[in-house]
């Protein structure tokens, strides 16, 4: 660089590698690592390889990286954090619990958004969540 006053964008001639992130070490092909998951300013940390454990789902896919945020270094979703926790908590034990607080059709929604079909529901929360399913139809058959 000389005199840093005068047109920097050309006159600056040194190597750019300053300017540049350093050099991303996923070519040496990691085994695992950690993954940053922010849904709505909520912060989750995970391991790439519990994620990939079912590769049909959002999470599981490249189709993550569509909400990769390079700034930040981590997936952003605009989601409900409160049911995302179920979500997660699916992939670490492979069992979907249904959270009875909460309404079925944003449960759902959420779901769907993730790619998870409902049929992952453990036994412990199934019948809950068929009920509701149940009241739920009925209600919207009456309007
Ligand atoms: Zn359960």
């Amino acid at each position: 660089c000389r005199s840093p006053g005068r047109r920097p964008s050309v006159g600056c001639r040194s190597p750019r590698t300053h300017c540049r992130a350093p050099v991303p070490k996923d070519r040496r092909r990691i085994d695992d690592e950690k993954l940053l998951i922010n849904v709505s300013g909520r912060r989750f940390e995970t391991w790439r390889n519990t994620v990939e454990k079912y590769p049909d789902t959002l999470l599981g896919s490249n189709e993550r990286e569509f909400f990769y945020d390079e700034d930040c270094k981590e997936y952003f979703f605009d989601r409900d954090p409160d049911i995302f926790r179920h979500i997660l908590n699916y992939y670490r034990t492979g069992k979907l619990h249904y959270p009875k607080h909460e309404c079925l059709t944003s449960y759902d929604e959420e779901l769907a958004f993730f790619g998870i079909l409902p049929d992952v529901i453990g036994d412990c929360c199934y019948e809950d969540y068929r009920d509701r399913k149940r009241e739920n139809a009925e209600r919207l058959m009456d309007d």
